[in-house]
């Protein structure tokens, strides 16, 4: 590191430009991650169908390898996995509600894991015959991007566990203004 810095230094002031506009231009395709593209919509559930160029034109490089090439994230990579915020985890490429957090759990694979979708548009479901292993892949049910898979060995009540990318789960924390008002309607009840 102070290698570098000693020689960004002695390069001079032109090195220190372009230097600069690299940073501005890495800050911009930071901003352009995720939430900030056109086809992301918490509202909206009609299907997306985009071509593969587009796909790529418009995803951050590791959203799209995951979710537009079926790629796999580290294990134990995503804040996610360990994370116990109450909220909903939608899809980070469409804005689709995927799961809730009172269905997630440790599962202890390094992925995050829920053993229940949000509902039955959620989610499609796809054989998986890849690596010499019988899978049942899970896509996005709007915009039909990979998230993970789905094993037989999850808990009760539904005995599934749903093992999904991080890097293509958007997070929102419940509102506290709901829990305000659901709590007022319990003490009514
Ligand atoms: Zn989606």
């Amino acid at each position: 590191m102070n290698y570098l810095l000693a020689i960004t230094l002695f390069m001079g002031l032109a090195q220190s430009c372009r230097s600069q506009n690299n940073h501005d231009k890495s800050n911009k395709m930071d901003s352009a991650n995720q939430k900030n593209h056109p086809v992301y919509s918490r509202t909206d559930s009609s299907k997306v169908v985009l071509k593969e160029d587009e796909w790529k034109k418009m995803l951050a490089p590791e959203l799209y390898y995951i979710a537009r090439q079926k790629g796999t994230e580290r294990p134990y990579t995503s804040p996610f996995e360990q994370s116990k915020e109450v909220g909903t985890y939608y899809c980070a490429v469409c804005g689709n509600a995927l799961f809730k957090s009172d269905t997630k759990f440790e599962s202890g694979c390094g992925w995050p894991s829920f053993y229940e979708p949000v509902s039955k548009a959620s989610i499609i479901y796809l054989p998986d015959n890849s690596l010499g292993m019988v899978r049942t892949e899970v896509e996005c049910g709007r915009c039909k991007s990979h998230l993970g898979h789905v094993f037989e060995d999850g808990p009760p009540p539904t005995g599934l566990r749903y093992c999904i990318n991080g890097v293509v789960l958007d997070f929102e924390k419940a509102k506290e203004a709901e829990k305000k008002y659901d709590d007022r309607q319990k003490k009514k009840g």
